[in-house]
């Protein structure tokens, strides 16, 4: 891949440093200091592109440290994508440092499904066998969904057949009135079939024509955020070539994913205009078409009345934001207006918070500051009293169940898919 030619100047330079955006920063909020701040990493960016800054370990750490929340855009009055300008320098960070050899494994497995199929196959297996007994302690003591516990983190624990293997390519309907495909994203095929199950059973119920493709890559969010720009080329061109055979005959591309969808939609764009504008045409076809699965099951069906139609549950709700649904694709009433049909759903202090999940460096090398921020999250939940707390996110699944697990919780998690598919 050619060498970064974003312009970090260009964006610190139209910073007017008003400050809007620190009290917001998920980061700030946890280690609170002016260079983890998004003015003080655009300043920081600014000095690395005028060589007043090296990208030296200390200024690795430092922007490996932004949980790329988007919070900062949302509130800038000159929306700066102080996101982007970070994706941006961590790819300058893994050439020059190269990427940890297990990060390297996992976007290997990205890169090559049938690999990690059999990976995620042997996984089971040694789950199964290996950690039985600390599964069945952890099934007693907690109601969680993702119970392996190893060394005091749950690990979400695989699953015996990934979503895409479960499945026919189609299941039709009898009296189909729409046609869609899901895109299902790596913790939902490998890890949570169980949102691809209630997704299934939604759409059977609704009479809608499912396609699932079978040759489905990652997203490459994962990649992505962790500066492997060759995988994101490799995995984001693969996806816009292979939808671009079957694009005009479905009516939309579900996702059940904030993130997924964040990356498909928005951060694909961001990345072709940089480095692939050859495939800003493609992009643009196919994007108007991708949604956020309770976002278009809201829009564009009548899954509200027959909710209506159904019995309220005794769960009480509280439903947590992705930052990569509300923030960056202003999806948060379909998800609620969907949930609320059969439970009572009570909002919590601040559901737009970010849970702190934060990418796989976070949950690997930074793990404290992904604690630190995960326990405001599980406090806010807990304040609410609910029973299940609720997000159209996986990576906010693994973040969000960890945090209320160190906080000795009795709230179970539960995607929003999973509790309307139960209420119907
Ligand atoms: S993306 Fe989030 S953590 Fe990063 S600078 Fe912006 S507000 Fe802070
Ligand atoms: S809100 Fe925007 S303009 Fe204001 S300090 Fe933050 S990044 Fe700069």
């Amino acid at each position: 891949m050619e060498n970064n030619i974003f312009n970090f100047r260009e964006i610190s330079d139209e910073c007017i440093k008003c400050g809007k955006c620190i009290p917001e920063c998920t980061i700030h909020r946890v280690n609170p200091d002016e260079t983890t701040s998004p003015r003080g990493f655009l300043d920081l960016l600014a000095g690395y592109q005028n060589g007043d800054i090296e990208l030296d370990k200390n200024a690795k750490d430092i922007f490996e440290s932004c949980f790329l929340c988007t919070n900062c855009v949302q509130v800038c009055p000159n929306h700066l994508q102080t996101d982007f300008a970070i994706e941006n320098v961590r790819k300058d960070i893994a050439d020059k440092y190269g990427i940890s050899w297990f990060k390297r494994v996992f976007f290997y497995l990205l890169r090559h499904r049938k690999v990690f199929d059999l990976v995620a196959k042997m996984g089971y297996m040694f789950q199964t066998c290996g950690f039985k007994i600390e599964e069945e302690k952890n099934a007693m003591r907690s109601k969680f969904s993702i119970p392996l516990v190893k060394k005091g983190r749950l690990l979400p624990s695989m699953k015996k057949k990934s979503f895409l293997n479960k499945y026919p390519e189609k299941i039709p309907a009898k009296n189909p009135k729409k046609r869609v495909a899901i895109f299902i994203g790596c913790l939902a095929n490998y890890n949570f079939v169980e949102v691809g199950d209630a997704l299934v059973k939604i759409l059977k119920a609704l009479d809608i024509d499912i396609f699932i493709p079978k040759k489905q890559m990652c997203c490459s969010a994962p990649a992505y955020f962790t500066g492997d720009f060759d995988t994101t080329d490799k995995l984001s061109k693969f996806n816009m070539d292979y939808f671009s055979e079957w694009i005009d005959e479905v009516d939309a591309i579900l996702v059940p994913e904030a993130t997924c969808s964040a990356m498909l939609k928005v951060d694909y764009e961001h990345y072709f205009k940089e480095y692939a504008p050859e495939y800003l045409e493609k992009h643009k076809k196919i994007n108007s078409k991708i949604f956020g699965a309770t976002e278009w099951l809201y829009k564009e069906t009548n899954l509200n009345e027959l909710l209506a139609k159904k019995a309220m549950q005794n769960d009480k709700i509280t439903y947590h934001d992705p930052c990569h649904f509300r923030k960056v694709q202003g999806i948060y009433k379909e998800p609620r207006s969907l949930i609320e049909k059969n439970y009572n759903l009570i909002e919590m202090s601040d559901p737009n918070i970010c849970c702190g999940f934060g990418g796989i460096t976070m949950q690997t090398e930074k793990f404290d500051l992904a604690q630190k921020a995960g326990k405001i999250k599980a406090d806010m939940i807990d304040e609410t009293k609910a029973d299940v707390v609720a997000a159209e996110c996986s990576a906010c699944r693994i973040q969000i169940t960890e945090a209320l697990n160190n906080n000795k919780s009795d709230v179970i998690f539960k995607h929003p898919l999973e509790l309307i598919a139960n209420a119907l």
